[in-house]
């Protein structure tokens, strides 16, 4: 099954915090946190047309003037996602450099900050030398950005500061059946992919397990090897199958508000990426420092019923001992 989610980790879980998630044909990815990024190349960081930030602590953000540098001569935008202050923290990075070269560059940088009750917005591009341009706010809402093939959602959570969660979600995934297509006297080619993405466009995939119009019925065509066809007369083709979830969750307070609320959040999700930044041990300390457990973090992937569990952020303080760590988490996720 060719998966539209290809994530790649960035650092081990004694560096920074960082996951690039490519989509399949889409020469587009996404990235989660910004710290140290040098391990990503700079044609991958080309393609991020999306950062989604947990919060500006240094190990989270110091890599974003390197994506900067990277698409200031790009046409597509870029959009960041974080907590209340990001606003704040990009106009910061950006009036740390001169741009008095830019103005003919057509890069814009839309940010999102998320918080309880709001999405604030603002708007710097390169055509006006990156001043900030404050854009009308939207209303608080769980899904941040929604797309034909995914959505991404947000969690407001508490680190000491606030702290943003996100899964992304694909509402269903579509396969082809290559009998069916052969049986049509069809070949596989790129136009494949644009069938998967007007059906999602206008399709949706309901309780009954059928593809149901989204809104008004219009009758949808496309251009296919074998000429103009009614969208739905390639329906036999293809076989939906559940979409994949992605969750990612770092620097987290080892609260029973913050944790009820994770469970919820990453619910079946297939993949987890979590911090299991302290040992139980020293749980003072992980509380003293905003931060989950290792016993906390398998505790969620237990009762969240995640498939699979990937630490990303641990003390550097069990360097010598993060076997001890990794038994922890698979401990308590896997007791009953
Ligand atoms: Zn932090
Ligand atoms: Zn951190």
């Amino acid at each position: 099954m060719a998966r539209l989610f290809h994530y790649k980790i960035i650092n081990d879980a004694f560096g920074d915090p960082c996951v690039l998630v490519r989509l399949l044909r889409e020469r587009r990815a996404l990235l989660f946190d910004v710290g140290d990024i040098r391990k990503i190349p700079f044609n991958e960081i080309l393609k991020v047309s999306d950062i989604f930030i947990t919060h500006t602590h240094i190990d989270h953000f110091i890599g974003f003037d390197q994506v900067i540098r990277a698409v200031l001569r790009r046409t597509e935008p870029l959009r960041v996602y974080g907590p209340e202050n990001i606003i704040d923290n990009v106009y910061g990075k950006l009036r740390g450099y001169t741009w008095n070269l830019v103005s003919d560059y057509p890069l814009t940088i839309e940010v999102f900050a998320i918080t309880e009750k709001k999405i604030h917005r603002a708007k710097f591009s390169a055509s006006r030398r990156f001043k900030i341009e404050k854009l009308p706010s939207l209303p608080k809402q769980e899904i941040i950005l929604q797309e034909p093939l995914f959505k991404v959602k947000a969690q407001v959570l508490s680190h000491g500061i606030p702290v943003i969660a996100y899964c992304i979600e694909e509402d269903y995934h579509i396969n082809i059946n290559k009998t069916a297509l052969e049986g049509k006297g069809m070949e596989i080619g790129p136009w494949l992919g644009e069938l998967k993405k007007l059906i999602k466009l206008h399709y949706e995939y309901d309780s009954q397990k059928i593809l149901k119009p989204k809104g008004q019925f219009h009758e949808l065509k496309m251009n296919t090897p074998k000429g103009e066809m009614r969208l739905e007369e390639l329906f036999d083709i293809v076989k939906i199958t559940k979409g994949e979830k992605i969750s990612y969750v770092m620097d987290v307070a080892p609260t029973e508000e913050n944790i009820k609320k994770l469970i919820k959040f990453v619910k079946n999700s297939d993949i987890l990426f979590c911090e299991a930044y302290f040992l139980n041990k020293d749980i003072e300390r992980a509380r003293e420092r905003n931060h989950l457990t290792a016993a906390l973090t398998g505790e969620i992937a237990k009762n969240a019923e995640v498939d699979e569990l990937v630490i990303l952020h641990i003390s550097p303080k069990y360097i010598d001992n993060a076997q001890e760590v990794y038994k922890e988490v698979e401990l308590s996720r896997f007791q009953d």
